[in-house]
């Protein structure tokens, strides 16, 4: 079963303008914008626009059409940070508790600018 979705959560917040941030990319189904703790030189994070609280979630439930945007978008991030083509990058997720996701909002990290270390640390 998906994950119950809060829409008061923080990155409906930002899609609903309610909170600014630093935008990379924005799509029809997507935006990308820098995280506001970075946890490398690159640190943008990836959310559709629709109300999924999770990887499994949005992968499940989403339209293809929401999917491909999503994906292109990041392709294009990774682009316009220059992680791709570039030295590379680190893309992940968390999902509920034991993924320590803390925004109940489906986000890809797109991680870059070092070298990441080892996934588990
Ligand atoms: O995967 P997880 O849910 O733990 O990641 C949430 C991310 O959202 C954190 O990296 C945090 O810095 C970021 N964040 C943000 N802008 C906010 C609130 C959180 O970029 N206003």
């Amino acid at each position: 079963m998906p994950y119950a979705y809060d829409p008061q959560n923080i990155f409906a917040r930002i899609l609903r303008g309610e909170i600014p941030n630093k935008t990379v990319l924005e799509t029809e189904h997507t935006l990308a914008f820098h995280d506001i703790a970075p946890h490398a030189p690159v640190h943008v994070l990836v959310i559709p626009k629709g109300p999924y609280a999770t990887f499994d979630h949005f992968a499940a439930m989403a339209s293809a059409e929401e999917i491909v945007d999503f994906h292109r978008a990041c392709a294009k991030v990774c682009e316009i940070v220059g992680v791709a083509p570039g030295q590379g990058y680190r893309a992940i997720t968390n999902a509920g508790a034991h993924g320590m996701q803390e925004v109940p909002h489906y986000h890809l990290h797109i991680l870059g600018g070092k070298v990441m270390g080892p996934l588990i640390q």
